[in-house]
């Protein structure tokens, strides 16, 4: 498999009145050609940081920092040595996003076709007819009825489902190597979820395109993802394939997550589970494991040491002290094990 992305050492910090917020601490990840890694973890854990940092989008003026020593490498160029110019083509010609909301990324004055066509006329040097019609097939390969005609709509006159699909004809357009979808079905209600799931599975098999799934639901990526990092207090703890992960988790926090996705033997259908207590302050982070003050198995050590990531295969590793040798034996929870 070829790399296409290598994020090295990603430390983000947000400079705030309270002090600095350590919202992305030493994160390294690769992302293949072709493939799908989803980023998964609860709000405030890092995963949007990180992908926003992708295509250097963090917020300004607020002062955030991508600290000096991470370096995403595309195609092996560090992304955060590109001057402004090398970064504006890399977005939407060769890293794409789509986000949670449509409603509020998509331009309200503008038509859909227009918003469509933009990205090719920039990018590609089309004129303002060919760019046009390529908008036109692009609705249609997102499967939107009379794209024709949809193409003169502005945003408005579109269903949810339909936005989040124009999105998707947007971001895709240029056919970049690298799709970054941050929570793309949230706002959605659970058919239209299954289908823009569906949609982003299948142009990903017709385009090639390499896709970073973020979301805070591990049920939403189980069919569609290659591999999984779960990340906590701005940091992985635990990676792996998706069968690695789904079938032979190893970090408390992976198996609080898949607790809470429904599962149909679940005796009690009514009841979720749901994990206590709250992230750490990323003022002060933890000295020792971030899980610590809310895991069940927390050991005095976990509490004074950060845990250094254990192989437990080619593609699978962990940040937890029950992986030492001199641990004692824990089970993965029951309902786990069905
Ligand atoms: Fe729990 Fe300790 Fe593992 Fe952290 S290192 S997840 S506190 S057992």
């Amino acid at each position: 498999m070829e790399k296409i992305l290598d994020v090295q050492d990603l430390k983000v910090s947000f400079h705030t009145y309270a002090g600095e917020v350590q919202a992305v601490r030493g994160v390294n990840f690769y992302l293949n050609k072709g493939e799908t890694l989803a980023i998964v973890g609860e709000s405030g854990c890092g995963k949007t940081v990180t992908s926003k940092s992708l295509m250097r989008l963090l917020p300004e003026p607020m002062p955030a920092e991508i600290k000096k020593t991470s370096k995403i490498l595309f195609n092996g160029k560090n992304i955060l040595d590109m001057k402004e110019s090398e970064i504006r083509h890399l977005r939407g010609a060769d890293i794409s996003m789509i986000f949670q909301d449509p409603m509020t990324s998509l331009n309200p004055t503008m038509t859909v076709g227009k918003q469509i066509a933009e990205s090719l006329i920039i990018h590609k040097g089309l004129s303002k007819g060919e760019a046009f019609e390529e908008a036109v097939k692009m609705l249609k390969l997102v499967n939107i009825p009379n794209a024709e005609k949809r193409a003169k709509q502005y945003p408005h006159e579109y269903s949810g489902g339909m936005r989040q699909r124009a999105m998707i004809a947007i971001a895709l357009a240029c056919e970049p190597k690298i799709l970054i979808a941050d929570e793309p079905t949230t706002a959605l209600d659970v058919t239209i979820q299954a289908q823009i799931m569906d949609l982003i599975k299948d142009l990903q098999k017709d385009l090639g395109t390499a896709v970073i799934l973020v979301t805070h639901d591990l049920g939403v990526v189980a069919d569609v993802a290659d591999r999984i990092q779960v990340m906590y207090a701005g940091v992985v703890i635990e990676h792996g394939t998706t069968d690695e992960v789904f079938y032979n988790p190893k970090h408390p926090y992976t198996w609080a997550l898949l607790q809470s996705v429904p599962r149909l033997e679940t005796e009690n259908k009514d009841v979720l589970y749901a994990l206590g207590g709250t992230p750490p302050d990323l003022i002060k982070p933890p000295v020792g494991c971030p899980f610590a003050a809310r895991c069940e198995y927390c050991m005095e050590i976990c509490k004074e040491v950060m845990p250094d990531a254990t192989r437990i295969s080619d593609t699978h590793g962990v940040s937890c002290w029950l992986q030492d040798p001199l641990a004692p034996k824990v089970e993965v929870p029951e309902v786990l094990r069905k």
